[in-house]
């Protein structure tokens, strides 16, 4: 069994949306196809994924250095020892060879894209769905009914009033979403806090609503917020500094009593590592949001797990960044803490296929093989595209 071609694909977000720090308006992303040579049905197996949504696509790092190792590699390098299946972990090392330690960037979205299409490959290999090939590698039950999912929206657009943003929350909590996360940080505080009053009109319930700064303050400013924001009691107060300055997080978790997310923007285990060690993260509190499709896939991925858990975390603590499929299974898969959707936004890659219902505030994976991308309709002409 060989790979016998990779092929990417660069696709534009729709949307016109910013959060504080950025406007995602020229944002794509990679859709990569990683093709072997066993046949079915007439066409080739082939594995489809995509690093996540809100970077960039990375053509140039998929097409002209990682694919090519990956295709010069001797075929039987790349299988795990029963020869019938790829070997997602042998392969993200065989990416980074001669690449040097630290300094991620965005070659752990490119190396993920990779990573994340031998998972979708083997998945389809089997006949099965993701979440129940990353169970069983990872000694998971991956029994539950679904798992718990929010709707992340609440973006600043051009004149966005507080009625445009609780018309969109209605919306959400009418296609079956209890909890919601809306952006601060783009606006005065006093504006955001006006933001969160009318969310609250729609959610009620202030722990079913969190919000996101986009890593945008400095320390006075995430501790004002704060101050304002703690009375509330809210689902989670997200990326109040720059996702790597760990002791500005810390700061804000001896004072902040509420819940504190973060981890969106580290794109490897030792980055994380280092959140766990200083950043005064609190076991059963707060939320962890690395996200396997910008940060090397899902190998790397379950190690960041695994060291949670060393640290006295649970793994119901990690809420991966990225509201769509591949995430979905992942989380099911692992057993983790919920999942994000983005059911207005980000289309193709955003939110769920018609099979995936919100029920009592959960999704469910469907029974189609791999991470189930091709029964996504926003996403099926662009995979034909790239299959040719
Ligand atoms: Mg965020």
């Amino acid at each position: 069994m060989r790979i016998t071609g990779i092929r990417h694909l660069r696709v534009p977000l729709e949307g016109n949306v910013s959060n504080a720090m950025v406007s995602f308006a020229d944002h794509d992303v990679s859709l990569v196809a990683v093709a072997s040579d066993v046949v079915r049905d007439g066409r080739r197996v082939t594995g489809i994924a995509f690093n996540s949504i809100g970077r960039y696509a990375q053509p140039g790092l998929i097409d002209e250095r990682f694919a090519p190792r990956l295709l010069a590699a001797p075929a039987e390098s790349l299988l795990d020892g029963s020869g019938s299946r790829f070997d997602p972990a042998a392969i993200g090392a065989l990416l980074m060879r001669n690449e040097k330690p630290g300094g991620h960037g965005d070659r752990a979205g490119a190396v993920a894209a990779l990573e994340l299409a031998i998972w979708d490959l083997n998945a389809k290999l089997e006949g099965v769905p993701a979440a129940d090939l990353i169970a069983r590698e990872f000694g998971r039950a991956a029994t539950r009914p679904g798992v718990p999912v929010y709707a992340a929206g609440g973006y600043y657009r051009d004149e966005y009033g507080t009625s445009a943003l609780t018309e969109e929350l209605a919306g959400y909590r009418d296609a079956g979403y209890g909890v919601f996360k809306i952006k601060i940080g783009g606006a005065l505080l006093a504006d955001d806090l006006r933001r969160i009053e009318a969310a609250l009109t729609v959610t009620r319930d202030p722990s079913q609503l969190a919000v996101d700064a986009n890593g945008r303050f400095d320390l006075d400013t995430a501790l004002s917020y704060g101050k304002e924001l703690e009375p509330y009691s809210l689902a989670w107060y997200e990326e109040p500094g720059d996702p790597l300055d760990y002791d500005l997080n810390r700061a804000v978790a001896e004072i902040y009593s509420g819940p504190i997310a973060t981890g969106e923007n580290l794109f490897s285990r030792r980055d994380a590592t280092n959140l766990v060690r200083h950043g005064g993260m609190r076991p059963g509190l707060d939320v962890f949001q690395m996200d396997a499709g910008i940060s090397y896939g899902l190998t790397e991925y379950a190690g960041m797990i695994a060291d949670l858990e060393s640290a006295g975390h649970s793994r119901t603590q990690a809420r991966p960044h990225g509201g769509h499929l591949i995430n979905l299974h992942i989380v099911h898969g692992l057993e983790l803490g919920g999942c994000e959707a983005y059911p207005g936004v980000f289309q193709p890659f955003g939110g769920y296929s018609p099979g995936v219902e919100v029920v009592d505030g959960r999704i469910a994976p469907t029974a189609a093989p791999g991470f189930g991308l091709e029964e996504k309709p926003e996403l099926r002409p662009l995979i034909s595209r790239l299959l040719g």
